[in-house]
């Protein structure tokens, strides 16, 4: 379900929701959001710790 996305975002236009950074992507769980932002969010969300 991913791919849907993605289309949906198109190409190189992949960035961090949160603070627009394009660096270090993560689009799992659906939430495009950067590395940095994921591990406040994944505190929230109840994630394991990333990295
Ligand atoms: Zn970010």
């Amino acid at each position: 379900m991913v791919q849907q996305e993605e289309r949906y975002k198109g190409k190189g236009l992949r960035r961090c929701k949160l603070c627009g950074n394009s660096r270090g992507m993560i689009r799992a769980h659906k939430l495009y959001i950067c590395r940095r932002c994921f591990r406040e969010v994944a505190k929230e969300l109840g994630f394991v710790k990333y990295g």
